[in-house]
């Protein structure tokens, strides 16, 4: 367990130079104190002594001002009322949102007072570059990454090394260990991921493999039946030997065409029944909300009776659903 260093204070405009965020957002309060955050790997560790389920949403760095506002002022100061353990946010395709995710992990933590985590991928950097992301995580008191490959630009076709940079995610998750200071999370994929066509049981070996390497912790790739997600996680404790907490990723359905499409990306699979009842609701996303939050809430039940050591909401940057969720398992 690493030690706190107290306090900390944000480096004046360490971004604020090359980023076109919104005029008025106050990114950067230069004279805020931040207390120090906790290491996520701490996090679990304390609610599983307590047998609470530690409760984690993701957003991601928004495209457009309005967006910015949306997720800034209206989403996360909604879902902060519901007390998550920790919020992360991700790294957009290509390395492209670098400093924004650095910046909105680093408005989670200062305004909000919740622990945060910045997603890090390999995509189009350097050794070189992925140490300075590291440095200034560092120098904004940011102390959890979730340490990714990432995928190509566009999100298809093979990935591609950068020159200098890493090939896989467990070489990252080595080079943030050797620098220290970070607790790191790792991504698994209860059904194989998309790219492994050695099948699932080999892309859980080399996930045993990042843990070895350091990660303290693993969220799940989204996932519609939990029969995968068991399977996954026995072969994982029970064959492999691995003991870090293995959180499922949640994704509350807000629209029958866009899940689709993430499944068609990510390869996860849609069970027939579920595919049935989205079938009418194509072209009524109000309504796919609300079977959404049904479907998710049930699936959430069923995991939490089994055990598990959290939920990850997968929040697409909205408040409604992931709040009703927890209202409906009485955790908010
Ligand atoms: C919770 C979560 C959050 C995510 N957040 C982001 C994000 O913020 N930004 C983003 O761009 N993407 C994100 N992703 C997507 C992720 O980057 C992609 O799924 C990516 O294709 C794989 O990343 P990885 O870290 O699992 O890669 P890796 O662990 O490197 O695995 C990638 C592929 O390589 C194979 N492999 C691993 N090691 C070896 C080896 N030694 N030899 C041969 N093959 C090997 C694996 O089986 C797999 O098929 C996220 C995924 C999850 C589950």
């Amino acid at each position: 367990m690493e030690a706190s260093n107290g306090p900390q204070r944000s480096p004046a405009g360490l971004f604020l130079g090359g980023y076109p965020i919104s005029r008025g957002l106050d990114f950067f309060n230069d004279s805020s104190i931040m207390p120090t955050m906790q290491f996520i790997r701490d996090i679990y560790a304390a609610k599983q002594a307590s047998n609470r389920p530690v409760i984690s949403f993701e957003f991601f760095p928004p495209k457009t001002e309005e967006g910015d506002r949306n997720l800034l002022e209206k989403t996360i100061p909604a879902l902060k009322q519901l007390q998550p353990d920790f919020c992360s946010v991700t790294y957009g395709a290509g390395g492209s949102t670098r400093e924004k995710t650095l910046m909105i992990v680093d408005r989670i933590q200062r305004t909000h007072g919740i622990t945060g985590m910045a997603h890090l991928t390999c995509v189009g950097s350097t050794q070189e570059q992925i140490g300075e992301v590291l440095d200034q995580a560092r120098a904004l008191g940011i102390r959890n990454i979730l340490a990714l490959r990432g995928d190509p630009p566009g999100g298809t076709g093979k990935f591609k090394k950068t020159e200098g940079g890493f090939e896989f995610s467990y070489q990252l998750v080595q080079f943030i260990r050797q620098k220290g200071g970070f607790s790191i999370g790792t991504a698994g994929f209860p059904e194989g991921h998309i790219a492994c066509q050695e099948g699932k049981l080999v892309d859980w070996e080399r996930l045993k493999a990042k843990i070895d390497c350091g990660a303290d912790f693993v969220l799940t790739q989204l996932f519609f039946d939990n029969a995968d997600f068991f399977v996954f996680r026995e072969y994982m404790a029970k064959k492999l030997g691995v003991t870090v907490s293995i959180t499922p990723g949640i994704l509350p359905i807000l629209s029958a065409a866009q899940v689709k499409r993430f499944t068609e990306m990510c390869g996860a699979r849609m069970p027939a029944p579920l595919l049935a009842r989205l079938e009418p609701l194509r072209d009524h996303d109000e309504a796919a909300t609300e079977f959404g939050i049904e479907y998710a809430t049930k699936q959430c039940e069923e995991l939490l009776r089994e055990g598990v050591p959290g939920l990850h909401i997968y929040t697409l940057n909205k408040a409604r659903s992931a709040a009703q969720l927890l209202k409906n398992l009485r955790l908010a």
